[in-house]
Formats: structure tokens, C-alpha cells, sequence
């Protein structure tokens, strides 16, 4: 399906490649989208076609026609040889993790990752006999020092959950294969559009595709996407876990990302906006965005990254718990909730303080997380202006 369009993934503009990819309406009577194939059980015609279990389709938990399209889209937009798809990113990134690690080994985890990421190290990995020890997402090539003969792979998630550190993934690759370790990266804020880490030195790149590749809110889902040295190890992992996911969630995800480059070109300058604008407001202490000059990672995303998404961070001046739920609490354009990366806008507060071990998190007043969504930005602006106004009159 869609063999002519991959093959010529990478040399086209990323807007046509997610508009082409994983889609091939001849083999599907001339309609335009790969429909919802429903199904588990797979026939065979004949007893040497169950032996030899070579035609396209074996088990529905193996693949249907709609996975293998989204399987095969972000293959080639990642610049990879195999993919492996979960029922949700935090799913993607343990299955990756267990395919790679045995009793004994230790694996090196940037102390900025997605907390449930780090709450599957120290609890189910550590039951197995594997240790994690945390790094300084700003270690770069300096990883070197902390490998030993145990150590297995390396975790880069880049720019970092809730504060946004950029991390140097070539010299972290680069230092990583030396030591035959093998690296992935969590690329889920930037997506297959804007970085790949594969050609930065990634052996193994995961999206939560709930967030910008669905992106509309409405269906969990993720994606663990190897190169040619990893892919027997993941679809190994894939088999011996039962790792599937529905056609309904993958058809999901096949039409958000027909729209993915449209819908992050504009989160991207909305976020760029937003960001500039907050920075400028006298109830900020500072902003964290990689995409503005003054960003401490603004060189390392200059030189890895071809965009950002319409997530960041930014900190307020000290400010009472009492102000900071005025402020909250009167939103009307900002939901609060967890996840991001639909249509709507979100902020939500944060503190790294209890879980983060390698790394102390030092903070002017109260840390918000916001994703600018695709409403009018001037909207969102006085919204939070209004906002500002009752964390003022709150003081
Ligand atoms: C949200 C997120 C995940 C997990 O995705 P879910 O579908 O919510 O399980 C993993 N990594 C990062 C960086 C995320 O932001």
C-alpha cells in the first residue's frame, strides 16, 4: 500500500508527504482515505498458505490494512524500516524500553522526562532488575563519564517535559555509540515534521501521537518507530507483548496527520507569539520556548529542529496560591487539563520539585505549562490579560 508514495518520503515538501503517505485509493476502490478494517480472524485459502503465513494479512492484533497504513506513513516520515504501534504514548515508550533491557543493565534516563516515564523506571523496570540512573538533559557529550559496563541505552526527550531544556542528541548519540549503547528519543513536542531524531543519531524515535498526529483530543495512541538495527528487537517486543492497537484509534490518526503540517506551521507562530507577548508582561518572571533567541536551547533547536510546536512554559513572578487560582480558575478560552497538542488551548501548573533527582529546579514563583491552540490569538491574549487582572487584584 502507498509502496510508490514512501519510497519518495524525505525528498518532497513535509505538507505533501502528510497528505500522500500511508494512502493508496486504487486499492481501495478509488475511495481517497484507507478505511476502518474491522476484523481479528484472517482467512487462509489453502493449507500451504496457513503454513507459510506469507500473504499480507495473517491476525487482525499483527495488522490490519489501516494500522499497516499508519505503520507505513510514519516509517517514512520518520525516516525509519519498521514501526511498531501502542495504545498510548506512555505504551510506546515502555514496550520500547522492554525491548531492549535484561535483568542486570542500568539505562541512562534525562531526569526532564515525562514523569510516567520515569514512574515506569522505578517501579516495574526496577522489579526487573534493571536501575535507571537520572542525567542533566544539558550533559551532551558528557554522557561518556557515566556509562558503564552494564549500561544498556540512553533516553534523550528533547526539549524536556513542562521546562523545555534543549538536549544535544548528536554528541549524546554520538558519545552513546561508542559504547554500543543503543538511543532513543521521546520526539512527541516536536513531531516527525519539525526533528528527526533518527538522522541525529537516534537508533529509536516515539511519538505520543495523542497529541499533535491525532490532534484533536480524541483518541490515546503511540508509535515507537526503529531503524534497520532495531527493528527485529522491536517487532520481537511487539509480538511477545501482544502490542496492538484498533483501526478506529489508527484511522484517527491517519486524518490528523493529513493536516499535521498546516495545524503545527500555525501552532508554531501562534506559540511564538504567545511566547513573546508573556515575556513582555510584568507578571512573568521568564519564558521557556527554544524558539526565542533569549532561550538558553535556542542554538541547539536552530540547529536540529526545522520548527517548534505550540507548547512552552513560563514562570511568574512570586505569586500567592490564591492569585494563581484567580488567575486559573476565570479562563474561559483555557481548559486545564492534562495532555495537548488539539485544536484547543490548555495551561495547567507544575512543579518538578518532588520527582526530579539529578537535576534541583530553581523557579521565581508558580510554572505554567500552556498550548496555544488553533483559536484566534488576540482572543487568547485577553483572556489571559483578564487573567493577569484578578492574579493582580488577588496579591
Ligand atoms: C503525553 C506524552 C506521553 C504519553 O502519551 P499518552 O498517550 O498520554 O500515554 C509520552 N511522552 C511525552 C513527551 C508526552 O508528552
Amino acid at each position: 500500500m502507498g509502496k510508490k508514495n514512501d519510497a519518495q518520503a524525505g525528498s518532497r515538501q513535509p505538507a505533501t508527504d502528510v497528505v500522500h503517505l500511508g494512502r493508496d485509493p486504487a486499492s481501495q476502490y478509488g475511495f481517497v482515505n484507507t478505511p476502518v478494517y474491522r476484523g481479528s480472524t484472517v482467512l487462509f485459502p489453502t493449507v500451504e498458505a496457513l503454513k507459510s503465513r506469507t500473504q499480507a494479512y495473517t491476525y487482525g492484533r499483527r495488522a490490519t490494512p489501516t494500522t499497516r497504513a499508519l505503520e507505513e506513513a510514519l516509517t517514512a516520515l520518520s525516516g525509519g524500516t519498521f514501526t511498531m504501534l501502542a495504545p498510548s504514548g506512555l505504551c510506546a515508550v515502555t514496550a520500547a524500553l522492554l525491548a531492549f533491557v535484561r535483568a542486570g543493565d542500568e539505562i541512562l534516563m534525562v531526569d526532564t522526562v515525562y514523569q510516567p516515564t520515569r514512574a515506569f523506571c522505578d517501579s516495574m523496570l526496577k522489579r526487573l532488575g534493571v536501575t535507571t540512573r537520572y542525567y542533566d538533559p544539558l550533559i551532551g557529550g558528557g554522557i561518556r563519564d557515566l556509562i558503564q559496563s552494564n549500561t544498556r541505552l540512553v533516553f534523550v526527550e528533547s526539549p524536556g517535559s513542562q521546562t523545555f531544556e534543549m538536549q544535544d542528541l548528536p554528541a549524546i548519540a554520538e558519545a552513546a555509540h561508542a559504547r554500543d549503547l543503543v538511543v532513543i528519543a521521546d520526539n512527541t513536542w516536536a513531531t516527525p515534521l519539525f526533528c528527526k531524531p533518527l538522522a541525529l543519531g537516534a537508533d529509536v524515535t516515539i511519538e505520543a501521537a495523542t497529541k499533535y498526529i491525532v490532534g484533536h483530543a480524541d483518541a490515546n495512541l503511540g508509535a515507537v518507530t526503529g531503524n534497520a538495527s532495531c527493528a527485529a528487537a522491536l517487532n520481537q517486543a511487539k509480538e511477545d507483548l501482544g502490542l496492538s492497537i484498533g483501526s478506529e484509534e489508527a484511522y484517527l490518526a491517519l486524518r490528523g496527520l493529513r493536516t499535521l503540517d498546516v495545524r503545527l506551521r500555525h501552532h508554531m507562530q501562534a506559540g511564538l507569539d504567545m511566547a513573546r507577548w508573556l515575556a513582555q508582561r510584568p507578571e512573568v518572571a521568564r519564558v521557556m520556548h527554544p524558539g526565542l533567541e533569549t532561550d538558553r536551547g535556542h542554538k541547539l533547536w536552530k540547529r536540529d529542529y526545522a520548527g517548534a510546536s505550540g507548547l512552552f512554559g513560563f514562570i511568574l513572578k512570586p505569586s500567592s496560591q490564591k492569585a494563581l487560582a484567580a488567575f486559573l480558575d476565570g479562563l474561559e478560552l483555557f481548559g486545564m487539563g492534562y495532555s495537548w497538542g488539539g485544536y484547543e488551548s490548555l495551561i495547567i501548573p507544575f512543579d518538578p520539585r518532588s520527582y526530579r533527582t539529578a537535576t534541583a529546579w530553581k523557579a521565581e514563583g508558580p510554572a505554567l505549562r500552556i498550548h496555544v491552540g488553533l483559536d484566534g490569538l488576540e482572543d487568547l491574549k485577553a483572556d489571559l490579560a483578564r487573567g493577569f487582572d484578578r492574579l493582580n487584584a488577588a496579591l
